[in-house]
């Protein structure tokens, strides 16, 4: 429904459109006309208004724009915003269908790939702070296994990076296609990561981590 039929729709009569405007009309439903220099109440209105003074006529949004110097458009969405008449703004035209973009193979592979890259660079980064925080003090304790992880990933990682960033296009279409599941793998591991370590102890890293894919990452 475009805005005209949502003020028509809704019986905005010229009466409610004048004393929007302040115009005050009296018992007899007559106003003094304000489109010309009126000395007595001259101006009948009512669903529509018509001055017995100039002529002037016409409905609530006639008013309106004649009153605000606005166009009929305007005046009309100026009534539904007064009245709190919602519209449908696109003139009652059925909005254009949204075209989904067809990608190129290329471009599907581009994605892929800085997808790729930027989780195995997160994972990287997770691997060098967990080596530092949770290297072991004493010759004798545990290793976190974090820092386990940190140690075995470490390197690997670091050489999926440098194919991406400097092989040749069919090396690093053959990595992404072959390590794509992994990275999918690594993405969800960051983000059971990042819950866990929410709570900011290496415990909650245990129970996540049991039933995560730390352990067939390679
Ligand atoms: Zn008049």
């Amino acid at each position: 429904m475009n805005v005209f039929e949502a003020v028509r729709e809704n019986g905005i009569t010229a009466r409610q459109a004048a004393e929007h405007c302040g115009i005050k009309i009296n018992r007899n439903g007559m106003a003094v006309c304000p489109f010309h220099k009126d000395k007595n109440p001259s101006m009948k209105i009512d669903r529509r208004y018509y001055c017995f003074g100039c002529g002037e006529k016409g409905d609530a949004i006639d008013f309106v724009a004649k009153f605000y110097g606005l166009g009929k458009k305007d005046a009309a969405v100026q009534i539904a915003a007064a009245f709190g008449i919602s519209f449908d703004d696109n003139g009652g035209r059925k909005p254009p269908p949204i075209r989904k973009r067809k990608l190129s193979p290329e471009q599907r592979f581009e994605r892929v790939e800085k997808k790729c890259f930027r989780v195995l660079s997160n994972y990287l980064c997770r691997l060098r702070e967990w080596q530092e925080q949770y290297a072991p003090h004493k010759a004798e304790e545990e290793w976190h296994p974090l820092f386990c992880e940190a140690l075995e990933k470490k390197d690997y990682i670091e050489y999926l990076l440098d194919v991406l960033l400097y092989a040749p296009l069919s090396e690093r279409v053959e990595l992404v296609t072959d390590y794509g599941e992994e990275v999918l793998k690594i993405e969800r591991r960051l983000e059971q990561c990042t819950e866990g370590t929410a709570g900011g102890t290496g415990k909650n890293y245990e129970q996540d981590g049991a039933g995560g894919t730390a352990g067939n990452m390679v």
